[in-house]
């Protein structure tokens, strides 16, 4: 099935400029957006299998249309869906919600989320509200973003701990990257104050590259850089560090440069895991 959607556009051509232009393009698009949101949603909605059943076999009685509205990339969608509620458990539901993916709390698209997420690992929440504002015109308060933050932060943090798990408790295989000629290992730690308790905690930051390329004069820019950074203990950092680097392919590297300033978990790291690796003090110590 397609669905089209058209939109009307509308400039005038006493003052009309690239800018002016430029603009309504810009609105045209958001509006064309928003359409084609409600226009898919409703029909999504009417594609649905009209006489459904409860899980615990009750009938599910109609509650009439409810509104909801979706953060996007173009914009705030506000659109009305169908309320079900069984007769028997008395458990609440909008098909419509389940059938794309968007039931229950979350209200930002994967979409706009995306966008946000990267501005936000740039710059403060606020900045980031503020950017989102100025370049796409959409107003996500730096509340919502910190939540949006949080949440994604819990899931990669639940995807680290069964990967450790299952790599160092299972015993199981992470894919090995391709090996390089020469790569580059670097890790470090440093304190954060802790404003909350007026305490200090380490965040402990390892990297990994093997390509640069000279930007300007005594500039150098890393091309191929995977990062890894902890606030956990440094047996989580180990564990997690080591699975990166053989995605990376360091274990399968002719040469491994060693990089660190010396500290005890750093030379400790290296021997362990990296017994082959060239050790090289950091230039700043
Ligand atoms: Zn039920």
């Amino acid at each position: 099935m397609k669905r089209e959607v058209s939109c009307t556009v509308t400039v005038s051509i006493e003052s009309v400029s690239v800018n002016s232009i430029e603009q309504a393009a810009f609105e045209g698009a958001r509006e064309a957006g928003k359409k084609l949101f409600v226009g898919l949603l409703e029909v999504i909605e009417k594609s649905l299998p009209k006489d459904r059943e409860c899980e615990c076999g009750g009938q599910l009685e109609s509650r009439g249309r409810v509104a909801r509205e979706l953060m996007t990339v173009a914009g705030d969608v506000a659109f009305t869906r169908q309320k079900l509620r069984c007769l028997k458990c008395g458990k609440e539901r909008y098909p419509l919600d389940e059938a794309v993916g968007i039931a229950g709390r979350r209200l930002v698209t994967t979409g706009l989320k995306e966008k946000v997420l990267w501005l936000a690992t740039e710059m403060a929440y606020d900045r980031a509200s503020l950017g989102m504002e100025k370049m796409c015109h959409i107003a996500i308060s730096d509340g919502t973003i910190k939540n949006a933050v949080m949440e994604e932060g819990g899931e990669v943090i639940k995807q680290k701990e069964e990967e450790r798990k299952r790599v160092w408790e299972e015993g199981g295989d992470v894919p090995a990257g391709e090996g390089k000629r020469r790569v580059f290992v670097q890790v470090d730690g440093t304190g954060v104050n802790d404003r909350a308790t007026r305490g200090w905690f380490e965040a402990k930051v390892g990297v990994i590259f093997s390509q640069t390329q000279e930007v300007s004069k005594d500039r150098v820019e890393i091309l191929d850089k995977r990062t890894y950074g902890t606030v956990e203990g440094i047996s989580t950092f180990r564990e997690d560090f080591v699975i990166e680097a053989e995605k990376y392919g360091v274990f399968q590297s002719q040469e491994i440069i060693f990089v660190s300033d010396g500290g005890t978990w750093c030379q400790q790291l290296k021997e362990d895991y990296f017994p082959e690796a060239i050790y090289v003090l950091d230039f700043w110590h």
